[in-house]
């Protein structure tokens, strides 16, 4: 077996990544107070503030009219920097799916995906430019990491999206943001601080927060057994989701490289925990590719780690990435792995996959400024 590059963190990279400015959505109700005292003005004005960012989705200086004329460009330019810059946005499934690909201060680029679904609307978001976990069947994993995202970059990224919804743009879905999963770019328990900061303000009530409920945001994770307890601890109802891959460590070390620092058991036990404490059932990730996971044994092998236990699979066709080996699983063999799951007794899908043409769906995101 080859022994992959576990962790590259920005760290080790060298240069000392350069974040970006602060930015409304880094702070806390008492800090953006502050932060208005010192500009000059009146605390209420971080309530009237928060009002246009998170609860009208507003971000235009101009179009805060209960703001003095004086001092809104003041105010917008020390606490709403741009963080963002949109550089293209493709659509695919008739507009129902839209990934966004935006250029951050220091030229890093990072994707979103906005999928519409007749109930509900769900953001993927990116918790990092590029991805230091390395594992081989993911576009993100190639490139390796450029640096975490600070959290105003983490959550403009659902409040800009939540405005293209409710501007009507997805037909058949409701305009009102629910969802939001943080399988975008990235390891988010690589940036735990940043990512948990992030997770408070999409899920506080508004003004304070985009007022999301905390069932409704997912992360997920190669399997940071540290972070995924410390989680466990954090009094929160958010799903976790494991990206298990493969069920025997021989393969999940080279599948996801970070089981060659902490095993599947390992993994399975901090997962567990997760479940005992916040009572929630724990989606384990797992990318049907041909020939090198999907066999019957490995199938009997996953059912019987996860009987009797609070999980539930998820089955990814594997998307296709450039340079890649892999190939997804026959039909006939995806579903006689679904068979042998339910029949050990556990809860299994098959994940609809949205975004292939665009390169949006699961490990496609790699933010090439050049359509590929
Ligand atoms: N780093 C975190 C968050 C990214 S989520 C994590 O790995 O969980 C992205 C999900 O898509 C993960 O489950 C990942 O393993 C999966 N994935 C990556 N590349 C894929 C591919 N080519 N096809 C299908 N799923 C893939």
């Amino acid at each position: 077996m080859t022994s992959l590059p576990i962790i590259q963190s920005a760290a080790t990279a060298g240069r000392r990544p350069a974040m970006p400015p602060r930015h409304l959505a880094d702070l806390d109700v008492s800090g953006r107070e502050d932060a208005l005292v010192a500009l000059g003005e009146p605390r209420f004005r971080a309530r009237q503030l928060s009002t246009h960012y998170f609860g009208r989705l507003v971000r235009d200086p101009d179009a805060m009219t209960d703001l003095p004329a004086a001092t809104r460009a003041k105010i917008a330019d020390d606490l709403l920097p741009r963080l963002l810059t949109p550089v293209r946005e493709m659509a695919t499934d008739d507009g129902a799916t839209r990934k966004a690909l935006w250029r951050l201060h220091d030229g890093s680029l990072v994707e979103s995906v906005l999928m519409g679904y007749p109930d509900r609307v769900t953001v993927c978001i990116s918790s990092q430019a590029g991805c230091g976990m390395a594992c081989p069947f993911c576009a993100t994993g190639q490139a390796g990491l450029t640096r975490n995202l600070s959290t105003a970059e983490i959550v403009d990224q659902a409040v800009y999206l939540a405005g293209v919804a409710a501007s009507g743009a997805i037909a058949g879905s409701p305009s009102r943001l629910s969802h939001i999963v943080f399988m975008g770019m990235g390891e988010p328990l690589a940036n735990y601080n940043r990512v948990l900061a992030a997770v408070r303000r999409l899920t506080s009530p508004a003004p304070e927060g985009l007022g999301l409920s905390q069932r409704h945001i997912t992360i997920s994770t190669v399997g940071l057994v540290p972070a995924m307890r410390k989680l466990a601890d954090e009094d929160l109802q958010v799903t976790l989701a494991l990206s298990l891959h493969a069920p025997d460590d021989d393969l999940r070390d080279e599948l996801v490289p970070v089981n060659q620092r902490w095993k599947v058991a390992e993994v399975l036990d901090a997962a567990w925990h997760y479940a005992d404490r916040t009572g929630r059932r724990v989606s384990v990730e797992y990318a049907m590719i041909k020939d090198v996971n999907d066999q019957p044994w490995r199938a009997d092998l996953l059912g019987r780690l996860l009987a009797g236990r609070l999980a539930h699979v998820n089955l990814i066709p594997l998307n296709p990435t450039p340079g890649s080996k892999w190939d997804a699983s026959a039909k006939p063999v995806e579903r006689e792995f679904v068979r042998r799951l339910r029949a050990a007794g556990v809860s299994t899908t098959v994940r609809d996959t949205r975004g292939r043409e665009i390169d949006g769906a699961c490990g496609q995101l790699a933010a090439s400024e050049v359509p590929t």
